[in-house]
């Protein structure tokens, strides 16, 4: 790894360059919730003014700009008894500006499933190569629990990545695009005086967390509290929305369904980010539903989040920046289940 200290002010211009060849997506302030806290989500920005780099956390994830809720995957025109296929993948550059480190921890989740694991999407692969990504770090956002899980810092899967030093930026650069877009701004070597700076910065990072997660030997205690009532607790909670896997930076369930025009003559055929949690996420042939009892759903999202994907990848898919808790109507929220479980098993 590089690393390079680079002024703000420089960062701003290299930032302004930047959007008059690339398009910018970054966390921007889209309101203020009723206790007076901002909302941020990750939009496209005209100017560096609008780009809100001290943000906490976005509502929704940045997934949407590599599996997106709903995307065509190819479409078809039938004539003159013969049929054609069209399918378009994304090949315009863009660059992702201030990503968290657990959201970049959360690209390198779904690139296992969606670019390496047995079903690649080329749709995600396309968009993927063709993304840049600046990352932040930042002070530890109201419930976040990513320390917890090993995601609170981040070592590869960005171009640069900014420690925030007050005047400038302790710059980290992980790839021949990122160490390309520095030549095109004024940069510095590190310093000592640099390095005791970030390094206080990080420590301050690191003991800021007042949110932690029990995570050791997880897997194993939802094997054993498999038929725990924890999870008819909160399964009598649970509205059965999906909204914690459509805000989640790593769920990416999906559902594949053909279109076709009255006349027959063209059809699509689209992908749909679908919910573990909604009721028919389990239905088969002959309306036999696997998983018809809330509680059951809400235990699998569990499972493949700190289970199932341990046992495929040797790591949770969580990355505990906990969205699903912050945006679930019922107040379902990863701390407080783990939490549950825990004293279940001590009990
Ligand atoms: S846990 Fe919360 S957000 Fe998720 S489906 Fe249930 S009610 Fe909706
Ligand atoms: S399960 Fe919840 S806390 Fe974990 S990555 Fe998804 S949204 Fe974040």
């Amino acid at each position: 790894m590089l690393f390079r200290v680079i002024t703000k002010e420089a960062f701003r211009k290299f930032v302004n360059t930047l959007l008059s060849e690339i398009e910018i997506i970054a966390p921007r302030k889209v309101a203020t919730d009723y206790t007076g806290r901002s909302i941020y989500h990750y939009l496209p920005v005209d100017r560096f003014e609008d780009v809100a780099l001290d943000y906490d956390t976005t509502r929704f994830s940045a997934k949407t700009y590599f599996t997106p809720f709903k995307e065509n995957l190819a479409s078809y025109s039938f004539q003159n008894g013969d049929w054609t296929q069209s399918i378009r993948y994304r090949g315009v550059t863009r660059l992702i500006l201030g990503l968290h480190a657990c959201d970049i921890n959360a690209l390198l989740k779904l690139d296992k499933v969606m670019a390496r694991g047995p079903f690649p999407s080329p749709h995600y692969i396309a968009r993927r190569k063709n993304t840049l990504i600046i990352g932040i770090d930042h002070d530890p956002c109201a419930g976040g629990f990513c320390r917890s899980l090993g995601t609170d810092t981040v070592t590869h899967g960005f171009d640069l990545f900014l420690t925030d030093l007050g005047d400038r930026y302790f710059v980290a650069i992980d790839s021949d695009r990122g160490f390309s877009m520095l030549q095109e701004v004024e940069n510095t070597e590190v310093t000592e005086d640099d390095r005791v700076e970030y390094s206080a910065v990080r420590r301050r990072i690191a003991k800021g967390f007042t949110t932690h997660v029990e995570t050791h030997n997880l897997p194993n205690i939802l094997d054993i509290e498999f038929e725990s009532p924890v999870w008819a607790k909160w399964g009598a909670k649970c509205l059965s929305c999906g909204t914690c896997a459509m805000v989640c930076p790593t769920c990416y369930c999906y559902g594949v369904s053909q279109e076709f025009s009255m006349d027959f003559a063209s059809a699509r055929k689209n992908k749909q980010l679908y919910s573990c949690n909604l009721y028919d996420f389990a239905r088969v042939a002959g309306d036999h539903n696997f998983r018809a009892r809330t509680s059951t759903r809400l235990k699998y999202r569990y499972y493949h989040q700190h289970r199932g994907f341990v046992e495929t990848y040797n790591e949770p898919m969580c990355v505990g920046c906990n969205r699903c808790g912050n945006a679930c109507l019922a107040g379902i929220s990863p701390p407080e289940v783990i939490a549950d479980l825990h004293m279940e098993e001590k009990a």
